[in-house]
């Protein structure tokens, strides 16, 4: 804290000191090193500058930009500037990179990557992190009572990671003195406290307790794993991973067609298309919802070569009942449905009872072919129904006393504009028709009244010996806003003409 509070000048000294004594940093050890509370870069960064009697901001200016070979990064922070890229600094973007390459080589370390996400950057697409440091007060406590050296956790920053493990809390995102958000690198950073007024953000008397759910415990054990092993793996999962296992486990289970694939996954076909193909990247929630599917943890997906994969699986029921099905359980389902009275598509069958079409196809291709015949004249039946029903209604319409649009038929009806206009569109122009005449005679009657209106006005000003002015007329009338228009005005010259005024 001392070292925050010194001068200008006394800084300028220290680094100047600093820079002509030394070219390296101390080869200080991250703390927590494969284990799933590994310290964050931003944490390691707090605490180097701290050891080498420097601000955060001297650090990262005077010894950490001319390392660096991003040019615009380069040039911000030299100058001072960290805020733009500062919610970067943890993740597994090329500025991550940056800062673990100008770190790795300032220290003589090789595994500071995994102090980020860089090693998973192949599986996770972006926003990955919260903006601003996360934390557990009780732990922050805890670790300043056993007197360790403080430090915060690359796990807290995590944004599907919500609340502490080990005492339930939901995670602090402000300083509760200051009320506000920290970003991760801030000249005056400083591990466990906060950078803005410098109070401690450890707290015993936490209230905001919520147990974690199942969900919870999932979502832990995946990171855990991922962050615990960051720097054991020789070989790290690229781009290419997703669409890789995917179509593995397409093979795996003999599935044909991605459609099927996203109906196990309960995911959206298209997405799940686009992963396949290798168009894009799923973002963490939906990579966990995969892992947590097919009963696996992300980084069993990458390295367990998929041996509990099948597995896990067969336990799926749909895909139980789709093995289990015996061809003559087809010829079963598929007499069932060629007598029913509501008959369904082929499609529709095999999806519920679990077979192939192509399996029942070469079977019972007469039976299929019944049931195909059944459904389509079915189906033709309904649509010839609702036609009817729809030609009776717009007929209904037509002949009730007030004419109503097509769009309140629509509405009134639950028929789209688009049905009714397919099924009749001549029933159609009747409505609008005679609609349209309808309104055209409500403005007709209307602009009668308010002739009327003022003339009255005028003539009752005139008996009066009032000189029915405009103004006059006006305050009379009940909608004021008409004599705007140009026929109102009209209406109140003639009604003074045929008084004699001109
Ligand atoms: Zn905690
Ligand atoms: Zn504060």
């Amino acid at each position: 804290m001392n070292l925050i509070l010194s001068s200008l000048t006394d800084e300028q000294g220290k680094v100047e000191n600093f820079l002509s004594s030394r070219t390296e940093l101390y080869n200080i050890k991250p703390i927590g090193i494969g284990t799933p509370y590994v310290e964050s870069l931003s944490s390691y960064i707090s605490r180097i500058a701290e050891d080498h009697n420097l601000a955060v901001s001297a650090l990262l200016s005077k010894v950490i930009a001319p390392m660096l070979n991003i040019d615009y990064l380069k040039d911000q922070l030299s100058q001072g500037i960290i805020k733009d890229t500062s919610h970067f600094i943890n993740e597994n973007s090329p500025v991550t990179l940056e800062y673990s390459n100008a770190l790795e080589l300032l220290t003589s370390r090789d595994d500071l990557r995994s102090l980020t996400m860089l090693n998973w950057q192949g599986i996770f697409s972006k926003k990955l992190f919260s903006r601003y440091r996360k934390w557990c007060p009780i732990c922050l406590n805890k670790i300043k009572s056993n007197s360790k050296i403080i430090y915060e956790p690359l796990i807290w920053y995590i944004s599907d990671i919500k609340k502490c493990e080990v005492h339930e809390v939901v995670l602090h995102d402000k300083c509760s003195n200051c009320k506000r958000n920290l970003p991760f690198l801030h000249k005056k950073l400083m591990v466990g406290y906060c950078q803005y007024c410098g109070s401690w953000l450890g707290d015993n008397l936490v209230f905001n307790k919520k147990n974690l759910t199942e969900e919870d415990t999932f979502i832990y054990q995946n990171y855990k794993e991922l962050l615990a092993n960051s720097s054991k793996q020789s070989i790290y999962p690229t781009r290419v991973f997703i669409s890789n296992f995917l179509n593995r486990l397409m093979k795996k289970l003999d599935i044909r067609s991605v459609a099927k694939l996203a109906n196990i996954l309960e995911l959206n076909p298209g997405t799940v298309n686009s992963w396949v193909k290798g168009r894009r990247q799923p973002s963490s929630e939906s990579l966990l919802k995969i892992a947590r599917k097919i009963g696996l943890t992300i980084y069993e997906m990458i390295y367990d070569n998929n041996k509990k994969l099948v597995l896990e699986i067969k336990k799926d029921s749909y895909l139980q009942q789709q093995k289990s099905i015996s061809i003559s359980e087809i010829e079963d389902r598929l007499k069932k449905e060629v007598n029913s009275k509501e008959p369904k598509s082929l499609n529709r069958i095999s999806k519920e009872y679990g077979f192939y079409i192509d399996t029942a196809k070469r079977n019972f291709p007469i039976l299929c072919e019944k049931v195909t015949e059944n459904f389509n004249s079915y189906k033709e039946q309904k649509v010839k129904k609702r036609r009817i029903e729809i030609e009776e209604k717009l007929k209904d319409c037509l002949s009730k006393e007030t004419p109503i649009s097509l769009n309140q038929f629509s509405k009134d009806n639950g028929i789209t504009l688009k049905t009714a206009k397919t099924v009749s569109p001549n029933l159609c122009k009747k409505v609008v028709k005679r609609y349209e005449e309808y309104i055209h005679e409500l403005k007709r009657q209307r602009v009668q009244i308010i002739k009327r209106e003022i003339k009255e006005i005028v003539n009752t000003l005139h008996q009066k010996g009032i000189y029915p002015s405009s103004n006059k007329v006006q305050e009379n009338l009940e909608n004021k806003h008409l004599f705007r228009k140009e026929w109102v005005k009209q209406a109140w010259k003639e009604a003074l003409e045929s008084l004699g005024y001109n």
